[in-house]
């Protein structure tokens, strides 16, 4: 900088902090969103007596969360309501289920600390205001309250939303799954999905699948419908894909490979609910005649048609997307040139991991992995997680060279949102990628098959 301050006197520390505070706000908000929906969608289902995919599930969270109810859809209900109630609190107000969802000791730590966070989305709102222009000039504070907007993010943005689609969608399953460009299949109607809001699809995944519906793709030429995954929603699929073998083809890509996964010609569909449904989607959905539709529109697309999901309006958004679809499938298909390389990624992808499966797979308790960290045999595990990105060599690049190095000095990786997308297409998830480990991982990998 040429002056040490700016013109209304922040300096370097305070300007620094308010630009973080401000994206960690926005971040915030977006998971926030996200779980919001989720549990609207639990509402609606317990309300009207809707499927409840794994009542174990419900009854495990519920007795986790100290909620009651006679039956499972008044549990539904009362769990929903206890998510809501503390989003919704002003932000003097601490959220009840934090201490919950958090380890203990740590929740002291945060309690001290005076972090706890208030209603998740006054803690949003405030995060905005504080760092407007000459609002907030405290950089410690606002660091603070980044860290407030961290906890309510992971444990309600992230962990709660998983759990509460546990519910609604089925629990994960560890199993092999096919992955990339070969998962479409050019026989059928394929919708690709981008966002981060499996719960807005319970009724679409069942529906397509349905004699009518099937029949209805038959009499267009299709052998029926395919949800194609693509981004995170693409990977929750996946995760859940024990339960939708038959609608869902697998996770063809991350975010960024959403837009060559539209360019191979046979994708019909785009419907979308949240990021990232990248705008370079667009031109290329104009130019190949992919009809766009989205249900949410915090991310909405200008060329898309907007069709608002909520659980009530379910049937009508469904029929939306069939019927847009088969006119889509009918308009395009003989019109527009399909290219679908058949040997982009693999069919023995380890998927299905969440933390009861991981203990299941290790009979029922951890102590198997943590006697192996503990003798040294494996180094540590490590999380490489979150959005891919471009920097650093290239799409992917980063993240997969930084697996392979990471394995091959005996450290377990553990990788969740679009870096599973690019790890998983290059075989870094699937058995064969033991060749790559260090002599201890290798072996324990070998051993257990994976
Ligand atoms: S992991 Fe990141 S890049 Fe991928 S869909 Fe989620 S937010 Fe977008």
């Amino acid at each position: 900088p040429k002056t040490p301050k700016g013109i209304c006197g922040a300096d370097a520390d305070t300007l620094v902090a308010r630009n973080l505070l401000r994206a960690v706000a926005a971040g915030s908000g977006c998971y926030i969103h996200i779980v919001e929906n989720t549990a609207l969608n639990l509402r609606a289902i317990g309300e009207s007596g809707g499927p409840i995919k794994s009542p174990a599930a419900l009854d495990r969270l519920a007795a986790h969360l100290g909620v009651s109810g006679t039956g499972l859809h008044e549990k539904a209900v009362n769990v929903a309501n206890a998510v809501l109630s503390d989003l919704y609190l002003p932000r003097y107000e601490t959220m009840r289920l934090t201490e919950k969802m958090a380890y203990a000791p740590r929740y002291a730590l945060w309690d001290k600390l005076g972090i706890l966070p208030g209603g998740a989305k006054s803690e949003v709102f405030d995060g905005v205001v504080k760092s407007s222009t000459n609002l907030n000039s405290d950089p410690v504070d606002m660091l603070m309250h980044c860290l407030t907007l961290g906890i309510s993010t992971g444990l309600y943005g992230l962990t709660m939303t998983n759990l509460l689609n546990d519910v609604m969608l089925g629990q994960p399953v560890i199993r092999s799954a096919a992955v990339g460009f070969k998962t479409i299949d050019p026989r059928y109607i394929n919708i690709m999905i981008t966002g981060h809001q499996h719960s807005c699809f319970t009724d679409l995944q069942e529906r397509l699948v349905a004699p009518d519906a099937v029949r209805r793709a038959k009499a267009a030429g299709a052998e029926g419908f395919r949800l194609v995954g693509c981004t995170c929603v693409g990977q929750d699929l996946q995760l859940r894909g024990e339960h939708y073998q038959e609608v869902f083809t697998g996770h063809a890509g991350n975010n960024f490979t959403s837009e060559a996964v539209l360019a191979t010609g046979a994708i019909d569909m785009v419907v979308s609910e949240f990021n990232c449904t990248l705008p370079g989607l667009e031109p290329i959905a104009d130019k190949l005649k992919i009809k766009m539709i989205c249900i949410d529109d915090v991310s909405k697309k200008a060329n898309a048609e907007y069709a608002r999901y909520s659980y009530q309006d379910r049937e009508a958004v469904t029929e939306k997307v069939v019927s847009e679809a088969i006119a889509s499938y009918r308009a395009r298909r003989g019109d527009v040139k399909m290219n679908i390389p058949a040997d982009h990624g693999n069919d023995d992808t380890l998927t299905g991991v969440s933390e009861l499966s991981l203990k299941e797979f290790l009979g029922g308790a951890w102590k198997p992995l943590v006697d192996l960290i503990a003798s040294g045999t494996i180094k540590g595990v490590v999380g490489v997680v979150g959005c891919s990105s471009m920097v650093s060599g290239g799409h992917d690049v980063l993240t997969v060279d930084l697996v392979k190095e990471l394995i091959a000095r005996d450290i377990i990786v553990l990788s969740a949102g679009c870096s599973s997308g690019g790890l998983e297409n290059c075989g870094l998830m699937s058995p064969s990628a033991a060749g790559l480990a260090g002599p201890s991982l290798r072996a324990v990998c070998e051993k257990l098959g994976i």
